[in-house]
């Protein structure tokens, strides 16, 4: 199994792309440590333990900055490492430029961006060279091609991208891989929520003819937290169908 023996801790994983990415690795024989606010990540871990894999959910903000140390010092205290940060937990609110007030602009920041960085932080002080650590951030394609109607939103997740560049070229030499993932029109509750106009304009720029399905985006984040993607860093992998082709 490509995860096999692996620490991983996934931010997000109470539905949509993070519980892909957690089904995926445990899949591939991870230990996981899985956080959202919502009880669907007990829900989730429930599911797992029923299935005998190594799992453990922790409920909380990921923007407040005394729960993301939280999260890496129990990864720590209970498996004695840390192999694998997912930072997948986000949020998006649509909004013209005029339209978005300061406080969803903050909001955005804080769980989109500053999150990303406290976890990055601290999972990069505990984590080993020894054990081909990676960090996979998503990003979307807001962030690298930008987006009408979700500037702030696009901000955030181009700020994910600088951050997952600087930080790939930092953490090189202490053998950690630094990525992101930015993905396209995927179907989830976040884009569920949109609206219907928006939606429709979205879809119908994917080349592929589809949207996207959680799981099209968990098997990258599978490949870049394993060991096939070992001279694998600073790179930003669009999961988009052609949507910008
Ligand atoms: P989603 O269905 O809305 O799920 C978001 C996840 O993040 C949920 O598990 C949510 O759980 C968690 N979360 C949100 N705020 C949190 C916070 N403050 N602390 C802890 N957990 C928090 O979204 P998704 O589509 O799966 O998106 C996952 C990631 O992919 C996001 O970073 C998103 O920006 C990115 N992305 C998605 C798309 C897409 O088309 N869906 C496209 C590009 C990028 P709780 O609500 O339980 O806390």
């Amino acid at each position: 199994m490509l995860l096999e023996g692996r620490v991983a801790l996934i931010t997000g994983a109470s539905r949509g792309i993070g519980a892909a990415i957690a089904r995926a690795f445990a899949a591939e024989g991870a230990t996981l440590l899985l956080c959202a606010r919502s009880e669907g990540v007990e829900t989730l871990a429930g599911e797992l333990e029923a299935a005998n894999r190594p799992v453990r959910a922790m409920r909380g903000d990921v923007g407040d900055p005394t729960f993301a140390r939280e999260l890496i010092t129990s990864a720590r205290r209970q498996h004695g490492r840390l192999d694998v940060l997912v930072n997948n937990a986000g949020i998006l609110r649509q909004g013209l430029i005029g339209m978005t007030t300061t406080d969803q602009m903050r909001e955005l920041l804080n769980v989109n961006v500053l999150a990303v960085m406290m976890l990055t932080q601290y999972a990069s002080r505990v984590m080993d060279s020894r054990c081909s650590p990676s960090i996979v951030n998503l990003a979307s394609i807001a962030g690298t091609q930008g987006m009408e109607g979700v500037s702030a939103y696009a901000a955030s997740k181009a700020a994910v991208v600088g951050y997952t560049l600087a930080t790939a070229k930092e953490l090189a030499p202490k053998g950690i891989r630094v990525n992101a993932i930015a993905p396209g029109f995927i179907d989830t509750d976040m884009v569920r929520g949109v609206a219907p106009d928006w939606y429709e304009r979205r879809l119908q720029s994917i080349r592929m003819g589809r949207i996207g399905t959680p799981d099209d985006v968990a098997g990258v984040a599978v490949f870049l937290a394993s060991d096939l993607a070992r001279y694998v860093t600073a790179q930003v992998i669009g999961v988009d169908g052609g949507m910008m082709a």
